[in-house]
């Protein structure tokens, strides 16, 4: 059986186009900037679904992270959260520290994140004091009726475990609502 020499097959669109138009010497050289990249593969850490995704290094940082085109599960797609994984690692107008609006101000004061946790616990235990019902119509009941969670799009699995483990275990808030599907 004879084999077809690569010479017969006609040009692809794309090299006919290349072959018919000017390009600049800019448009030549430029490459996609996940050309070199080590690709890591890993799993959308948002919901349930568990996408693949693909994660582009280059010099120890990550460039790009994009659906994984060999997962069974979503082939190469992400929904729009999936598809934001990136810009929430790496975004450069993220706020890295603790802003503080106290009540009836204008104005954020920034603090100390010791300072925030410590108000935080102060402030949902002062809660639950107030609101935790024991017993009632001789039923035990041990639930809080003033507290509820809900969850950010971006907190992860882990973060909706715990949140789940904390408030409804630990504390006996019944109301627990996120994006994620855990
Ligand atoms: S959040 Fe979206 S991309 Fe991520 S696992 Fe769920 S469906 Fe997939």
């Amino acid at each position: 059986m004879s084999m077809k020499s690569t010479s017969s097959v006609p040009p692809r669109d794309s090299e006919r186009a290349t072959e018919n138009q000017p390009f600049s010497p800019n448009s030549v050289n430029k490459t996609s900037r996940i050309k070199g990249a080590t690709e890591v593969p890993s799993v959308c850490p948002y919901c349930a679904v568990g996408c693949g995704q693909m994660i582009y290094v280059k010099g120890g940082k990550i460039i790009d992270i994009a659906g994984n085109p060999e997962s069974p599960i979503n082939a190469g797609t992400l929904c729009p959260k999936g598809a934001n994984t990136f810009q929430l690692n790496v975004n450069p107008h993220r706020i890295t520290h603790v802003l503080y609006r106290a009540p009836f101000s204008t104005y954020w004061e920034r603090r100390s994140l010791d300072w925030a946790m410590d108000r935080i616990a102060h402030l949902t235990m002062e809660a639950r004091e107030e609101g935790f019902v024991e017993n009632r119509d001789g039923h035990l009941l041990n639930h809080v009726t003033n507290m509820m969670s809900l969850g950010g799009a971006t907190m992860d699995n882990e973060e909706n475990y715990l949140i789940k483990k904390l408030f409804n275990g630990g504390l006996g808030v019944v109301p627990i609502e996120n994006q994620a599907r855990i």
